[in-house]
């Protein structure tokens, strides 16, 4: 084999190699093996490494394009290493660090490529924009009149008391006073599950009351607002199920005169200050003396109109002293205590407030008719 010069040498000279080593043939050789092999190890595990690189943000990538493609990075130091190549070998190694460089450019550039289109979606995202509106429903007439009715009373000292729409004869008619015989009881107007023990649809509130009364002590101060069941024919003036809110107070001393204030309160604070009422005398078995409750007609102002039938009055309600027996019956002192109640359709009320000529509008689920009370109170 011809000798080398020593300048021909291509290792460097920090290797501390003197010439009389470079001069060394079968050294010389082994040596730029072992570089080679180190050099081709070293290419290798750095496309492995580029292939698995990953990165979160634009910071991150950039990081990796100094640790890897500038002039002072890894893959810059290889071609450094690579003049020290043997001639034989150099087309097989160039070749490869040649495709290290182009894997690593190409794979930051596709890291960066997929960034910028991830930018570019959170760009496009406007979260000033008005969200696709959601339609909001109304609440039904019935439950806005009944609210505003407990509102009302709530804020005379009134709380609602609740019960079952199944009930028994016990509660909905003998503990209120109702005699053996009354029409009510008839199959005419009560909706029977069972006869003997009698089993029924509440007809009325009334017996949630009866319930507060045996089981709490006066003073009693309860609204009771609910559904009830009458087996009525259905016309545009009747249906077999409608709602009703009842009222009871009871304790020392309870006169007529407190009733009508209440009543007159409520009047005034539901149809407006102008409103007045008048109180005829009437019969319930369960109060007396009893009333029936007018308020004057607002579409009139009192002077008489088809609404009011001339009269210039419009019945809203009944009312009257609870019957000392309905108390005794309920374990109450009728010597001690006294009390009132009273009682309206929450439809009545409906209709005389929102004019709402046709009873069945109420259970249609008609939207159109529903959509008419979006802003209502
Ligand atoms: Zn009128």
């Amino acid at each position: 084999m011809a000798e080398r010069k020593a300048d021909d040498s291509p290792f460097p000279s920090f290797l501390g190699l003197s010439v009389f080593y470079w001069k060394s043939l079968p050294f010389c050789l082994i040596l730029r093996k072992i570089i080679n092999v180190m050099l081709k190890e070293k290419i290798n595990n750095l496309l492995a490494e580029i292939e698995k690189l990953k990165a979160e943000n634009a910071d991150q990538i950039e990081a990796l394009r100094i640790k890897y493609l500038s002039k002072k990075g890894e893959i810059s130091a290889l071609f450094d290493e690579f003049r020290t190549v043997s001639p034989e070998q150099k087309k097989e190694l160039g070749q490869l660090l040649n495709k290290l460089k182009t894997d690593a450019t190409n794979r930051i550039n596709e890291m960066k490529e997929s960034f910028s289109d991830k930018l570019g979606a959170v760009a496009d995202l406007d979260l000033t924009r008005t969200p696709d509106p959601i339609e909001l429903g109304t609440r039904h007439p019935i439950s806005l009149v009944r609210n505003k009715i407990v509102d009302i009373f709530s804020r005379q000292g009134f709380v609602v008391a609740d019960g079952p729409e199944v009930e028994d004869d016990w509660h909905v008619f003998s503990s209120l006073n109702f005699a053996p015989e009354h029409p009510a009881r008839d199959m005419q107007d009560t909706f029977f599950i069972t006869r003997d023990p009698d089993v029924l649809l509440r007809t009325h509130t009334s017996c949630v009351q009866s319930r507060v009364m045996m089981k709490q002590k006066p003073p009693i101060r309860v609204l009771c607002p609910g559904r009830v069941y009458r087996n009525e024919a259905i016309s545009a003036r009747a249906h077999c199920f409608f709602h009703q809110v009842e009222g009871l107070y009871i304790d020392k001393n309870v006169s007529f005169a407190d009733l009508k204030q209440a009543l007159l309160f409520f009047a005034k604070e539901m149809f407006g200050e102008e409103t007045k009422i008048r109180l005829r005398p009437s019969y319930f078995p369960f109060t007396e003396p009893s009333a029936e409750m007018d308020i004057s007609c607002d579409l009139c102002g009192g002077k008489g109109c088809s609404f009011c039938k001339g009269s210039g009055w419009v019945e809203i309600l009944g009312c009257g002293m609870v019957d000392p027996n309905v108390l005794e019956n309920c374990g109450i002192d009728s010597k001690v205590y006294s009390g009132f109640a009273f009682g309206m359709g929450v439809e009545r009320i409906t209709n005389l407030k929102y004019k709402v000529k046709d009873l069945r509008m109420f259970s249609e689920n008609d939207t159109r008719f529903l959509d008419e009370f979006k802003s209502a109170f």
